[in-house]
């Protein structure tokens, strides 16, 4: 190739680059405090997505956000370092009152989406829009149809849908704007705009909607956006609706929120089922994670320490990190057609004052909260009650006061890792039962969920507790709190009954003891298996149990029982547990003998593995004379590999006074 030709090309070539944006950004390239694991697979078109939609509000707020340097800088700028490629911005028609009042959450209309779509184009960031048609928040609880549409017959808010789609996009293709995808509503779960009947929602608004958007972004990615995924059967039944009213539409999207919409994996199977259907394209469209517990704008947050949510990673930069790279990785590596994830409202953070008063007053005056107390005009029996701040500054990639978290790295770092040496993250809690008539031996070690949300155990201290006022306050449990690897760590201790019976727990014996110290062992038929077994992860409590197990057809018949001396007169209780399988015909009892008869029993039952039954006497009467002996009758006739089993804390208690 000639010279000039090369010159010829590169000038070509940054042209073509100089298109993506006026200001050249500088991916960031390495993190010191955050493990980010190597996620394969993923495009150079994947869509790092985030939603920035309350932005111009906070800013106006007095806001103001930094670079990883510690500089004030352009937020814009400081996601595409961090390897974000597209700005989502939700619109809503109208969200003012009839005296110009904004209703809040960002007071998102189709200029504010302008506004932040400038400022995005600036670093090349494509758009992601998401039209709600409403005039304040949409989603699964609510869909209200805009004021101005709402004496309207069905056919004339298609109409109006249409032209307001349209002239909205015109707006913004005016400047140019690069849009790659337009969302036909926001959690659509069977409402739109009012309408609450499939015919109504598809066939008249969400048609007309694709229509405008493909008359004018005739590129762009048309979406529909639903949530809940967890609901077995749901997100196919609407891939039917849209199907039957024959929507032209791309891409079927999702939120994802992992605390609240089932498992990845679960996630990963309904989107693959509509993408192979109905041959579509999936994104998650709306994702997040805590990075703390805490709130910072004396708002309360969606998610805290005490909401009831199942909590797969710890609220903490590094679980943050780890809970959106398991879903970056879903979406890249396990859901079919998949175009990537958005992240919700990674910048609402707090407008930064120092009371609530004051916070309330920027709230009210820029729409930097969730809802002002002006949304009442439109929405009286939620936001009108309920405005506030930010429901989600602990899910931000910013601290309180605008600095980038090392975990935004994520989205450029997860390209090709960023993996620093493994730490304790946090500390599982541990929860033990101690006798009130035994010493108080705390866990030496307790489990550690490490950067890269493995599990491994790590040595505890534990401070100083008081074991005589915890043994004489009777049962009762208590909060015990230590330190392993620098992090916080708590052990609950329950204090249980005074237990007659010896060795309890068969925790007084060597491994393969067959006769455990304190019983009697009636064989009765020949088991393979008959013995105290040592394996933790097997007992119930403490570190062994009895263990049987026997490959032959009717092998397996015993008792295992104590008797019980010098025990005054009065009512107790009995009660011992078993765990197993593969019993075939069982007959399993715990029992209580008075001069070797029978007097009262509890039929128990193994199924599967870590299932444990107890079998309990609540009460039985004894006169101080009789010999008493207490315990378990286990037949078993086997089938596969034959029956086996794990009994374990045989407790003789006092029954009242
Ligand atoms: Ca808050």
């Amino acid at each position: 190739m000639k010279k000039h030709y090369i010159i010829a090309a590169m000038i070509f070539l940054s042209a073509v680059l100089c298109a993506c944006g006026k200001t050249k950004v500088d991916k960031v390239t390495s993190s010191k405090e955050v493990f980010i694991p190597r996620i394969e697979n993923i495009k150079d078109d994947f869509i790092m997505g985030m939603d920035l939609s309350s932005i111009i509000s906070l800013e106006n707020s007095g806001v103001n956000f930094y670079n990883y340097e510690g500089e004030k800088d352009d937020i814009f700028k400081v996601l595409a370092q961090s390897g974000i490629s597209h700005i989502r911005v939700r619109v809503w028609n109208d969200p003012y009152d009839d005296q110009g009042h904004g209703y809040g959450g960002g007071n998102c209309d189709i200029q504010t989406a302008l506004k932040i779509a400038k400022r995005a184009k600036e670093y090349g960031l494509k758009m992601i829009i998401d039209f709600h048609y409403s005039d304040f928040w949409a989603d699964p609880g609510k869909q209200m149809c805009p004021k101005s549409w709402k004496n309207f017959t069905i056919e004339e808010k298609a109409e109006a849908l249409y032209n307001y789609t349209k002239e909205s996009l015109e707006l913004l293709k005016k400047e140019k704007i690069d849009i790659a995808m337009v969302q036909l509503g926001n959690e659509t779960n069977g409402a739109l705009a009012g309408e609450k009947v499939w015919m109504n929602i598809v066939y008249h608004l969400m048609v007309n909607g694709a229509k405008a958007i493909r008359e004018v972004y005739p590129k762009a990615l048309i979406a529909v956006h639903f949530a809940n995924p967890e609901k077995e059967g749901a997100y196919l039944d609407y891939a039917k609706k849209l199907a039957y009213y024959d929507l032209d539409y791309d891409v079927f999207a999702s939120s994802y929120y992992p605390y609240w919409h089932g498992s990845l994996e679960n996630l990963a199977n309904v989107l693959n089922t509509i993408a192979d259907t109905y041959d579509k394209k999936t994104m998650i469209i709306e994702t997040s994670y805590a990075y703390t517990a805490e709130d910072s704008d004396f708002s309360a947050n969606t998610i805290s320490e005490t909401s009831a949510v199942t909590k797969n990673y710890p609220y903490s930069i590094q679980g943050q990190t780890n809970a959106i790279c398991d879903v970056i990785d879903t979406a890249a590596n396990r859901i079919n057609n998949c175009l990537g994830i958005c992240y919700w409202e990674g910048a609402w953070i707090s407008v930064g004052t120092s009371s609530l008063a004051e916070n309330q007053k920027l709230w009210e005056e820029y729409g930097s909260g969730w809802a002002s107390s002006y949304a009442k005009a439109y929405d009286p029996d939620d936001a009108g009650k309920y405005y506030g701040g930010s429901a989600v500054d602990n899910q931000a990639f910013f601290t309180p006061d605008g600095h980038p978290l090392e975990s935004l790295k994520l989205f450029e770092l997860c390209k090709k890792g960023n993996e620093i040496p493994l730490k304790a993250e946090s500390i599982e809690d541990s929860h033990i039962e101690i006798d009130l008539n035994e010493n108080i031996i705390l866990p030496e070690k307790v489990k550690a969920i490490m950067s890269d949300n493995s599990k491994q155990e790590v040595a505890v201290s534990w401070d100083d507790f008081d074991e005589q006022e915890m043994k004489s306050n009777g049962v009762k449990t208590y909060k015990l709190h230590g330190f392993a690897d620098g992090k916080d760590a708590y052990c609950y201790v329950s204090m249980i009954e005074f237990n007659f019976l010896n060795n309890y727990s068969f925790e007084e014996d060597d491994n393969k003891t067959a006769v455990p110290t304190g019983w009697n062992l009636n064989r009765i038929k020949e088991s393979n298996e008959l013995y105290v077994e040592e394996k933790q992860t097997d007992s119930l409590n403490g570190n062994r149990h009895y263990h049987f197990w026997s490959k032959n057809p009717d092998s397996i018949e015993f008792e295992l029982e104590q008797k019980v001396e010098n025990l005054s007169a009065g009512k107790y209780k009995f009660a011992i547990s078993i765990m197993g399988g593969d019993a075939g015909r069982q007959e399993i009892y715990a029992y209580v003998k008075l001069n070797d008869q029978i007097i009262a029993k509890k039929e128990m039952k193994i199924s599967t593995y870590n299932n444990w039954d107890q079998g309990l006497i609540d009460a039985f009467d004894y006169n101080g004379n009789d010999e008493l002996k207490v315990g378990i009758y286990v037949k078993c006739s086997g089938e596969g590999n034959g029956a086996w089993g794990k009994i374990d804390n045989a407790l003789l208690n006092k029954v009242g006074e």
